[in-house]
């Protein structure tokens, strides 16, 4: 078995029951077991059009029993049963699932780079991750989620929603 750790996001269209459609449809596979749900935060676009609506974005940490390239899939496969399209970079989107983590595992590979190589720079995931996963180490930085999160800018303004997911 396998930990790893699951980035959503979704910033077009009813953004909580993307949310939650991605987690179900991910997690009702006979390969993925959910473990733990971080609260759900709204947060600024970074990158893509000047005019892009506010995200909504969450951490799941599931074991799997799949290998990382099989995960990907499943996450791609989850987002397109959402209506994903891809017209530019970092487009608005319905539903984004980004592997954050894959147990210890580093990987750098045409279609998959493991930790997500921006996460660290990112408070939309480091604060749900906090929650979750304040002790995980990054294989690479050799810091932990906390260490990442107490340098990371404009982190502390992100509070989960009150809503339940
Ligand atoms: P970002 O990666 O900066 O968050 P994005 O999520 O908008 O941007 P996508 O268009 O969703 O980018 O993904 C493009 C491709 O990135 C995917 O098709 C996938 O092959 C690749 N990719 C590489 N590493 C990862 C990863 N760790 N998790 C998810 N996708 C990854
Ligand atoms: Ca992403
Ligand atoms: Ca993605």
């Amino acid at each position: 078995m396998n930990t790893a750790y699951l980035g959503l996001g979704s910033n077009l269209g009813n953004r909580l029951a993307f949310l939650r459609g991605g987690r179900d449809m991910l997690i009702k596979q006979a390969g993925i077991e959910l473990i733990q749900t971080s609260g759900v935060y709204e947060t600024e676009a970074i990158g893509g059009p000047p005019d892009n609506p506010l995200f909504l974005n969450a951490v799941l940490q599931i074991q799997t029993s799949f290998d990382p390239h099989r995960l990907l899939e499943a996450c791609l496969e989850v987002e397109n049963e959402f209506g994903r399209s891809r017209p530019m970079r970092w487009a608005p989107r319905t539903l984004d699932i980004d592997i954050l983590f894959f147990n210890d595992q580093v990987l750098y590979e045409d279609h998959l780079t493991v930790p997500h190589p921006r996460l660290q720079e990112r408070a939309f995931v480091l604060a749900p991750l906090l929650e979750i996963a304040p002790g995980l180490k990054h294989p690479q930085l050799d810091q932990t989620i906390a260490d990442l999160a107490a340098v990371c800018a404009n982190i502390a303004e992100l509070v989960p929603l009150r809503t339940t997911w």
